[in-house]
């Protein structure tokens, strides 16, 4: 793990540069990597975007009405672009709307050609959903680069998120490389992943040039 101080995504500038709503509708231009973050609706994914940027943006912007559903950029660094998707299989929407995320999210994964890799959030206490499973089958069958992230960590025993995070990697057929375990709360796993985005960022820039 990185020290404080050789922090491997220092956040100088960070701006909010427009949501989408549709598969067909708007996005901001893309030309910079993209580095897209999924995951089932209260899986942490506001708390660990907030610990990831150190700011609260994000709760800001994407708990705006008629944000949760869309896709929601931000430029970082003038350097790379941040996607927050929309969180997936809220229990209380009904099932129709439920299937609603799937052609804005599969669209965007499918259509940006910038895009540098996903971070999949999946909450260490539970078993993947079916929806959980379809992302990750989606993102294998793009062959998009894949971090699962296991949030939550300081609500499980360090024995328990390790046969955990065990159970879900075997399940998922996921690389222990793969695999970061996280939690808001702590801190804990913040500079692993900002390591793993800043990476998966950099090798984009360095292949497209
Ligand atoms: P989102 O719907 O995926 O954006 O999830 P949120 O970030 O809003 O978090 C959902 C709930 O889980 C909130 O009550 C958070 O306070 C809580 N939560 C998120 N991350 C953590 C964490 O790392 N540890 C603990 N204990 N609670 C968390």
């Amino acid at each position: 793990m990185a020290e404080s101080g050789s922090d491997p995504l220092v956040i100088r500038k960070l701006e909010f540069i427009g949501g989408m709503a549709a598969a067909d509708g708007w996005r901001p231009e893309s030309e910079l990597p993209e580095v897209a973050f999924a995951g089932r609706s209260n899986v942490g994914k506001s708390s660990l975007l907030n610990t990831l940027v150190r700011r609260k943006a994000f709760a800001r912007v994407s708990r705006t009405p008629g944000r949760t559903r869309e896709i929601n950029f931000f430029r970082v660094n003038s350097h790379f672009v941040l996607a927050d998707l929309p969180g997936y299989g809220y229990a209380k929407i009904s099932k129709e709307k439920k299937a609603d995320w799937k052609p804005l999210i599969e669209g965007y994964l499918r259509h940006t050609a910038t895009l540098a890799g996903v971070v999949q959030l999946l909450d260490i206490r539970r078993d993947p959903s079916d929806d959980d499973i379809q992302m990750l089958d989606y993102l294998a069958e793009l062959e998009l680069p894949t971090v699962a992230v296991l949030t939550k960590l300081d609500k499980v025993s360090r024995l328990e998120a390790d046969r955990r995070a065990g159970e879900i990697m075997r399940s998922l057929s996921l690389l222990k490389e793969q695999v970061i375990l996280f939690s808001a709360a702590t801190g804990e796993g913040r500079d692993e992943l900002a390591e793993a985005v800043a990476s998966l960022v950099d090798i984009t820039r360095s292949g497209s040039q």
